[in-house]
């Protein structure tokens, strides 16, 4: 048997073989699938910007003047003015930071941490940062140390430890974790990584958009755009596009272009993506009533939830609910789409043993009786479980 059907046969076995299963349409948290229609509360679209009249006119415009391919990377044929407007930007909203843009948030994760960090160096990074930081971590070389999530006394031990034996030091950590819905205690790590002589990297993917005034995301929100060494964010998620970028200082920014390989070997994002991506940037600081009707959404389902007897964690739109085992996580998960409600269970391995649970993801575009019938459902399971 080769090694890809012996792995194929033990996922099968295990219950944990993933498939493709496409989706016909979404839009303002609603997904079709043929002829069935489910409430959407699986996708990262937050702020319903992904089908945004405004920002498709503008990737249109871009489209009919430039066409889709950029024929090359950015060192290349594939830079434009409008990359560089992007970038400008992105910019200004962070307090005049440098900003480069990265094809994706896979890309922008490796391409950052594995030029800067070398074998000799050290990472310190929360036990559930996302994998294109894992990833990046490895192609680097560099020492790593993972701290238990969120805590920062762990942390803290680790530095004291471990710290002084190498080159540079790194810390990584997300800011809005995607599984979990809960924030890194930003304000310490940057306190810690000063007093260790690190840099701060923090991976805004699931909070850019949403929090701060500008609403560039969670860093901007506790006043640490100037404390934290790299910041990343995707176009991907809450933004409506695809693409990333880091925020960096000048000599970071020039040191990328000239020695990040997913920077340097990959063919730029095309025009219609970086017009959109700059429409989005430009619309940010005005998109303050989405913004808040999310979080009034998240308050509101929150305590639903509560009510029914769920067990909720996290402090952000990303609401999971815990169910202990994974069996219970995939039944719940059924039992909502049987009622019309989209959402995914998330077990192990993604999460711990006898941490599986379902992942809520709230968007401004969710009405009230949606979010109170999603509510009741999940208590009308709840009510149909043993009682233990
Ligand atoms: C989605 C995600 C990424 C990857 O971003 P893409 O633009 O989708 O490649 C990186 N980090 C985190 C925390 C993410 O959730």
């Amino acid at each position: 048997m080769s090694f890809a059907d012996a792995f194929l046969s033990n996922r099968s076995q295990s219950n944990e073989l993933r498939s493709l299963s496409p989706w016909s349409f979404r839009d303002e948290g609603t997904v079709i699938k043929g002829t069935t229609c489910y409430s959407d509360f699986s996708s990262n679209d937050y702020l319903n910007l992904s089908r945004h009249p405004v920002l498709i006119d503008r990737a249109y415009e871009a489209m009919r003047r430039f066409g889709m391919g950029s024929t090359g990377s950015r060192l290349l044929s594939g830079d434009y003015d409008l990359y560089h407007e992007l970038e400008h930007a992105l910019s200004t909203l962070y307090g005049g930071r440098e900003v480069l843009v990265f094809n994706s948030g896979y890309h922008v994760n490796t391409g950052v941490i594995s030029a800067l960090m070398k074998p000799g160096d050290v990472i310190f990074a929360d036990r559930l940062v996302h994998a294109s930081i894992v990833d990046g971590i490895r192609l680097s070389g560099a020492r790593l140390f993972r701290f238990r999530h969120n805590d920062m006394s762990h942390l803290a031990d680790l530095l004291a430890r471990e710290r002084r034996r190498f080159k540079d030091a790194l810390i990584v950590t997300e800011s809005v974790f995607s599984m979990d819905g809960d924030v890194a205690p930003l304000g310490e790590m940057a306190d810690m990584k000063d007093r260790y002589h690190a840099r701060l990297m923090v991976d805004d993917a699931h909070a850019v958009g949403i929090y701060g005034e500008n609403g560039t995301g969670w860093v901007e929100n506790a006043g640490l755009c100037d404390r934290v060494e790299l910041i990343t964010a995707t176009f991907g998620k809450a933004l409506g596009g695809f693409g990333a970028y880091v925020v960096c200082d000048e000599i970071y920014k020039s040191f990328f272009i000239n020695a990040s390989r997913p920077f340097i070997f990959s063919t730029a994002l095309p025009l219609p993506v970086v017009a959109w991506n700059l429409a989005v940037t430009e619309m940010l600081p005005s998109l303050k009533e989405p913004r808040k009707i999310l979080l009034e959404n998240t308050i509101f389902m929150r305590d639903r939830l509560l009510t029914a007897g769920a067990q909720v964690t996290g402090e952000s739109h990303i609401l999971p609910v815990m169910t202990g085992t994974n069996d219970r996580a995939v039944a719940l998960a059924g039992f909502l789409r049987g009622k019309g409600f989209l959402v995914y269970p998330v077990r192990y391995p993604t999460v711990p043993k006898g941490q599986a649970r379902i992942r809520l993801s709230l968007t401004s575009g969710h009405t009230r009786p949606v979010l109170e019938a999603c509510s009741h459902v999940i208590a009308e399971f709840i009510s149909l479980l043993p009682k233990e």
